[in-house]
């Protein structure tokens, strides 16, 4: 593609930014979001693209996207990113089991999906900088529930050019998720336990993200923001990169013919990564329903169900802390979409969202959710998931992963649809050791994670990852806590050392 694709803000149209900006800068204006101006169509044909590795996929899928990055740029973020670093010469590889497909999108330094993103996101980021001729030192804000964290962490840790700050939930994750961040190394990393929960941790972020005065205040000392969560454009195209490569890998290996539609269904809490595979069905690639499968914490059931988002509702601690979310960021990105692409519009919802906690789209935009199918699984379906694919199967998923597998049990039933259906895995079982054991077992219920490594190895037949191993005896590096509202003092006091 010779032109160059531009951003627009979700909430103002008049603001507009090429890719390495909209990196650059995350957020929008007033809390926006950038979204592409017009999806691109893959263009490559599907037998050509079943004959690619990950990274040239990769390659071809972001080059739609990142229009002003050189191809040399593009493939040096590329193979800097999906390395040795993934334990797996395929990246993302697909397991089929009991009739579904699983794309294990944890096989990264951190074990969960957020690697297959934030492994590139640090040299796309430089690489922006550059590009713009930015010479501020960027300092990356980041809230977490749990994986987002750990993933940002590995990715800057010791990128130059940069700093990270990651806030998470000091009680909302789980115990091998809290090692791996508190554990981390480098010198431009700060890691903060909030006496809060994820959605204080992330309204905390995007409104220092939003104000001003503290930019300038940053800016006279040397520093700007930018955000590796995913409401970053640089975080939303690499998750698009897998939908397509595991379609064109079901087309090699014989499970799906060539332009045959695949469901998918994805575990979702920010909905990130439901969005992406929205993206590459419109980008061209034959996928059917898009299945959004939600925890007890059911604001995206309810809003499927009603056309009504509505976050006044209690907030629930599941056994998948990753979707433990009521205010789910990049849905403002569909309904922007829906809504005939009107930051106006879309700027009254998330106003509503803001005030009142909820908003009610029109029946006209409901109308434009058919692709969608939402619902939830409890915390007693999950373990049951888990229980149930592993005593049939042999197979262990982790949690979130499982929520999925029980939401596509009553897709199924409900639908009799029996079209493949891609089921996004999107953590290693081994990062929630107890809640996965004890699912199986009862007789785990009181044992501490890491004890249960070793016999979560004999279960499953599949050793313990690396990651697993490191943190073990890694001392712990951050011992920082915050009030919800201290986080900016923290921000100011780190940056202070410089
Ligand atoms: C972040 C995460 C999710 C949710 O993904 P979203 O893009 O936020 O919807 C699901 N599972 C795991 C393991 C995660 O880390």
């Amino acid at each position: 593609m010779d032109e160059d694709m531009f951003y627009r803000s979700t909430r103002n149209s008049e603001e507009k930014a090429t890719a390495s900006q909209a990196i650059l800068k995350g957020l929008a204006e007033n809390g926006g979001l950038f979204v592409p101006e017009e999806i691109p169509s893959l263009d490559v044909p599907m037998e050509k693209l079943a004959d690619m590795g990950y990274q040239d996929t990769a390659y071809e899928v972001m080059k739609l996207f990142f229009t002003d990055f050189t191809e040399e740029e593009l493939k040096r973020c590329i193979q800097n990113a999906y390395d040795s670093k993934f334990d797996t010469q395929e990246i993302a590889p697909i397991r089929k089991v009991q009739g579904a497909y699983y794309l294990e999108l944890f096989h990264g330094a951190t074990i969960a999906f957020k690697d297959m993103a934030l492994s590139i996101l640090p040299h796309l980021l430089i690489t922006s900088a550059k590009k713009n001729h930015v010479d501020n030192e960027i300092v990356i804000l980041t809230a977490t529930s749990g994986d987002t964290g750990k993933a940002a962490l590995a990715g800057f840790a010791g990128v130059e050019g940069t700093k990270i700050i990651v806030f998470y939930p000091k009680d909302g994750v789980s115990p091998i998720q809290e090692k791996q961040m508190v554990t981390q190394k480098g010198e431009n990393t700060l890691v903060v336990g909030i006496h809060g929960n994820f959605d204080q941790a992330q309204t905390g972020v995007k409104e220092m993200f939003a104000d001003k005065g503290l930019a300038e205040e940053m800016a006279a000392a040397g520093y700007q923001f930018s955000s590796a969560n995913s409401i970053n454009i640089g975080r939303l195209v690499p998750q698009i990169v897998y939908y397509v490569y595991a379609y064109a890998q079901m087309v090699k290996k014989g499970w799906l013919k060539d332009g045959e539609a695949m469901n998918v269904t994805v575990p979702t809490g920010n909905f990130g990564n439901i969005l992406a595979a929205y993206y590459a069905k419109n980008m061209g690639l034959p996928i059917g329903k898009l299945v959004c499968a939600s925890n007890e914490n059911k604001v995206l059931y309810d809003f499927f169900a009603t056309g009504i988002y509505d976050k006044n509702r209690e907030f629930i601690l599941t056994s998948s802390p990753s979707m433990d979310i009521l205010v789910s960021s990049n849905l403002e990105r569909l309904i922007y979409q829906i809504a005939g692409e009107d930051a106006q519009k879309t700027r009254e919802f998330m106003a509503s969202l803001q005030e009142e906690g909820k908003y009610g789209i029109t029946p006209g935009m409901k109308g434009q959710l058919e692709g969608f199918y939402g619902n939830y699984a409890t915390e007693e379906e999950t373990a049951a998931a888990i229980r149930g694919i592993y005593g049939e199967a042999g197979y262990v998923i982790d949690p979130h992963t499982a929520v999925a597998a029980a939401v596509y049990q009553k897709y199924l039933k409900e639908t009799g649809d029996s079209t493949k259906t891609l089921i996004a895995s999107t953590a290693s079982p081994y990062k929630f050791t107890r809640s996965v054991m004890a699912s199986i077992d009862g007789k785990y219920q009181d044992r501490p994670d890491f004890e249960l490594v070793g016999e979560l190895e004999d279960l499953s037949g599949v050793k313990a990852p690396k990651a697993i191993e490191e943190i073990r005896s890694a001392p712990v590096l951050h011992r920082a806590e915050c009030e919800v509202s201290g986080m900016r003092d923290v921000v100011k006091g780190f940056l202070g050392k410089r």
